[in-house]
């Protein structure tokens, strides 16, 4: 028998230390909740109805026995004229139904909406990964895909808050959640981000998640246009546990209501588990509860798929289709879906792309129900699945796959512009209003910052005080238009004044309701999701596409000729046609078409001017003369070396093309034999050059060189360079002209 090794072998330990060894994997262990979907303690789908519609066993438990979950959706939570019928349906019927395009939307969700949570998750656990994307394009509620910003920062500063909203707004993104690490904060900071939200664009929901009494009554105060926050759970201990029932949670969606207010809940699979009360049950199955409840207590849309708990859903078997399948779920219900994608549940960029990437392909209510729009140590719910250091690869991922995630391209002028109003316009109402005064120092900080740390001369105690006196005077957001209207900020007070207005006019209080930048509603109603197959469906316009297309890094050939051009120096001259060389010593460098005259950079950084200065000193030190001729008439780099060594007295030439890669050549071997081959340019730094000089100076005497080696790189070579070097090939395409055959080039070293 071996004795244990003390440590694992290299190749383990190198495992090791990936960030996905960082994250936590469960058994799977249905005694705890510790189970995606199919707990052997899950109960089978069953209903009993008795006279005058009432419920008397719902999935396998007889009405005697109802928790309050049970005895709320039995009572609220049913279409019981459909409930006979879909109850009946084979499983495996309804999931094809679910995700055949020829089934209309409308069939399914008359169907589910009969159904007991118990039955709705059983068929949609049939699902396999890309069918829960089919039934994700075609199920949600809103024809429009859009997303959700989650805008804070550890200092609570109202400057950095509202630039950070405005920049938001101007990404695209149609709500913006705001939170407080200091509680006494959260009125200040529903201004703040209200204001910054309206600079970036019209019609921009915004919300400020506290406890839910002051979240109430922000909302009634017209300082937030949205609520997210109210919880549910899957079993009657996590409800107990919180002092809460499904009526308290019913009442509360209904004090929204009441104020014409956006309203949805919160819940997903793995909180109960964490909360250790999940009565054996699976994830998949409580959530259908949370779910059914949801659809019950009259809310518009649920926030789910992990969210607080992702981790957890995502540490067993499964978890991750899970997370997709309880979204799936809740457009079934026909309710808007705030898709998770919110807190990080992974350390891992590979996992938690995994985890992303099926929802946005599919196209959702909102994408992610918390895209970390400012930086991970400045998100106060806690590092988002997305975060600010990923925006610029999900505009690339919406460009690569050309589908609409919600957001798009913001220019560094464009968002310069936005942040430095957003800041004005929060400094002139704090002062018109008697909350607050803000230096110009601050102000610049806020403005320039990619993040709270870059903002030293905020003043901690400001958002307190600020808050304070918005409690205490009773300010609404009627004052806070008034402000913005009376100092110069009249556009932005529209825009808040519209998000006021609507409430009265109670459209966006349909199912999956936002605002465009027009301040149009759209949503279940304006805005239906009419999916039915290939074809069909929401499609980006011409102009959003090009929106979606038009990514910051991208470059033309002109783009590269300038970049070229900016390094075009006298240091290298034509000096006439180029002859047969007769000097034993002489070794010919051959340069491609474009050099001289248009590629002035290889993709090292070198210049070329640089690269031939080391091929000249490295011939040198092996004794030989160094000549530099121009090949006009090919682009093909063994031609070029070809070409130099028939020029060169030795025999021995050196192709080097504008891009920088490079090679040896002999005059008696064909165009596509060399000596030695320096391929990837990028990585062919200035002693490589000199090596090569070296080398070519060796064959010329014949001696035997040291051969080269490719230097240890990790880097996306092709990724980095390929767009470059079709550029750059075709200006050396344009640059040749066999007519002008062979010149001699000087160089001024
Ligand atoms: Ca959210």
């Amino acid at each position: 028998m071996n004795a244990p090794s003390p440590e694992p072998i290299g190749r383990f330990r190198f495992m090791d230390a990936q960030p996905v060894n960082l994250d936590g994997l469960a058994v799977e262990d249905p005694r705890l909740g510790l189970i995606a979907f199919d707990s052997p303690h899950d109960p089978a789908p069953s209903l009993v109805l008795g006279p005058e519609d009432t419920v008397l066993e719902m999935d396998s438990r007889p009405a005697a026995e109802f928790d309050v979950l049970d005895e709320f959706i039995a009572r609220h939570g049913l279409d019981l004229d459909v409930a006979a019928e879909a109850m009946a349906l084979d499983d495996v019927a309804f999931a094809q139904m679910v995700v055949d395009p020829q089934t209309l939307r409308a069939e399914v969700l008359r169907l589910a909406a009969g159904m007991t949570p118990a039955k709705l998750a059983r068929g949609l656990a049939l699902l396999r990964p890309v069918e829960l994307g089919m039934a994700m394009t075609k199920l949600r509620a809103r024809r429009t895909p859009s997303n959700q910003a989650h805008v804070t920062n550890r200092s609570d500063d109202p400057l950095l808050l509202a630039a950070d909203a405005a920049t938001a707004a101007a990404y695209g993104f149609r709500e913006v959640e705001t939170t407080v690490p200091v509680l006494g904060d959260a009125p200040s900071n529903a201004v703040a981000v209200s204001i910054g939200a309206a600079v970036g664009a019209a019609g921009v929901l915004v919300q400020c998640s506290v406890e839910e009494a002051a979240e109430l009554e922000m909302g009634m105060r017209g300082l937030v246009s949205y609520a997210e926050t109210v919880s549910l759970y899957g079993t009657e201990q996590v409800f107990v546990d919180g002092d809460d029932t499904p009526w308290s949670k019913a009442f509360l969606t209904s004090g929204y209501a009441s104020r014409g207010i956006k309203m949805r809940v919160t819940s997903g699979g793995g909180a109960e588990a964490l909360m250790g009360a999940s009565e054996g049950r699976s994830m998949f199955y409580l959530e259908a509860r949370c779910v059914a409840l949801a659809r019950a207590i009259g809310a518009q849309g649920v926030q789910n798929g992990g969210i607080d708990s992702a981790a957890v859903a995502s540490s067993v078997p499964g978890g991750v289709r899970s997370l997709m399948a309880e979204n799936v779920m809740v457009m079934a219900r026909n309710l808007e879906a705030c898709t998770g994608n919110d807190a990080l549940m992974s350390e891992s960029d590979v996992r938690r792309t995994s985890r992303t990437l099926p929802i946005l392909l599919a196209g959702s209510d909102f994408v992610c129900s918390g895209f970390g729009s400012i930086q991970r140590y400045d998100n106060m719910f806690g590092p988002s699945q997305w975060n600010a250091e990923d925006i610029d690869d999900f505009l690339v991922i919406q460009r690569d796959w050309g589908i609409d995630g919600g957001l798009r391209t913001a220019g560094e002028r464009q968002v310069a512009g936005v942040r430095t109003r957003a800041v004005a316009a929060v400094r002139a109402v704090y002062r018109y209003l008697g909350l607050g005064d803000f230096t110009d120092e601050w102000a610049a900080q806020a403005v320039d910052a990619a993040g709270s740390k870059d903002v030293p001369a905020a003043d901690l105690m400001t958002p307190l005080v600020a808050a304070r006196i918005i409690r205490e005077t009773g300010l609404t957001m009627l004052d806070v238009v008034t402000a913005l209207y009376e100092t110069g900020f009249e556009e932005e007070a529209g825009r808040i004044l519209a998000l006021l207005k609507a409430r009265v006019a109670g459209d966006y209080l349909q199912t999956a309701a936002i605002f465009d930048e027009s301040s149009r509603v759209l949503s279940l109603v304006t805005d239906p999701n009419d999916y039915a197959g290939p074809g069909t469906g929401y499609f980006p316009t011409a102009d959003r596409q090009a929106e979606i297309n038009a990514v910051r890094q991208q470059r033309s050939v002109d783009d590269l000729r300038a970049e070229q051009a900016a390094y075009r120096s006298g240091a290298l001259r034509a000096v006439g046609s180029a002859g047969q060389g007769a000097d034993p010593r002489e070794v010919v460098i051959g340069v491609s078409p474009a050099v001289g005259r248009e590629i002035w950079l290889t993709l090292s950084g070198l210049t070329v001017v640089e690269a031939l200065g080391e091929l000249l000193a490295g011939l040198e030190e092996e004794g030989c003369v160094g000549r530099i001729v121009r090949v006009n008439g090919t682009i093909d780099l063994g031609l070029i070396g070809l070409t130099a060594a028939r020029l060169s007295g030795s025999g021995i030439g050196i192709g080097l093309q504008g891009k920088g890669t490079a090679l040896i050549h002999r005059r008696d071997l064909p165009p596509l034999a060399n000596l030695e081959l320096y391929s990837v340019a990028p990585s062919v730094d200035a002693s490589l050059y000199r090596r090569l000089g070296v080398n070519a100076g060796r064959h010329a005497k014949g001696a035997t060189p040291e051969p080269t080696r490719n230097p240890y790189s990790d880097e996306a070579i092709e990724a980095r360079y390929h767009t470059k070097v079709v550029a750059l090939v075709d200006i050396e395409r344009r640059c040749s002209d066999p007519d002008r055959g062979v010149e001699d080039l000087e160089v001024d070293r």
